[in-house]
């Protein structure tokens, strides 16, 4: 199937509510057009590099987002144009993308990136950390920084009750950050979860934006 059709298929799919980002990383132009022509307007990339290139080629009515692990020192070059980061995991990192977020007069969207997988390599906070962030002196006085919600990636397995374990894990981690810090406060909306082989759980357990690159680009053929 070609890509056009495999948005269509997958938007069919998809309850109202939940965002779909097209993981277009590792993918030429020409394919995130042919996403775009039928009316897909949100892309997430995982390189910095590759997104600042995006970004200045493509459409600007395109939302870009970033889902990769984010290194402080490269925070400027998206901080101007991107509309919302999925894998923010340290104090270190919202304070630069809240100063960068000032330098570019914007508020920049955020979400705190959750270990919930069984996997050791994966990024991500745990819950007690992420309570200690948000009721940080320091987060609270930041301007330009907006936390949405959360994002996780579960285990990499046929197991789906392992998968559905997890993602109801991360959604627990929502519900108790929301009722702690969040309370009246409608922009801390979202969770991010599910990918090209566990998007259909995902949302079944709760997820409001899938990221799916391989089920609408096909196969990458060389790992990001
Ligand atoms: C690559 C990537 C995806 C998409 O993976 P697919 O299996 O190709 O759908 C989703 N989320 C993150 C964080 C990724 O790096």
């Amino acid at each position: 199937m070609g890509i056009a059709e495999n948005i269509l298929k997958l938007k069919s799919e998809l309850a109202e509510g939940v965002t779909l980002v097209a993981v277009s990383k590792t993918k030429p132009n020409d394919d995130i057009l042919a996403a775009y022509e039928v009316g897909q307007r949100v892309f997430g990339e995982n390189k910095v590099q590759e997104l600042a290139t995006k970004y200045e080629q493509l459409p600007k009515d395109i939302e870009w987002h970033f889902i990769g692990h984010l290194q402080t020192n490269k925070v400027k070059y998206i901080a101007s144009f991107v509309d919302l980061i999925h894998g923010v995991d340290s104090l270190k990192l919202l304070k630069t993308i809240d100063k960068e977020g000032a330098k570019a007069n914007r508020t920049i969207n955020c979400l705190l990136q959750f270990h919930i997988a069984e996997e050791e390599t994966k990024f991500g906070l745990d819950l007690n950390e992420a309570k200690e962030i948000l009721g940080s002196d320091e987060f609270v006085s930041m301007k330009n920084v907006q936390v949405c919600g959360v994002m996780g990636m579960a285990t990499y397995t046929d197991d789906e009750a392992q998968i559905r374990k997890e993602f109801r894990q991360l959604k627990n981690i929502f519900n108790q950050i929301k009722a702690e810090f969040f309370g009246e406060n409608d922009s801390f909306s979202e969770i991010s979860m599910g990918m090209s082989g566990d998007y259909q759980l995902a949302v079944q357990e709760g997820s409001t934006m899938v990221r799916v690159g391989s089920f609408i680009f096909g196969q990458r053929y060389y790992q990001a």
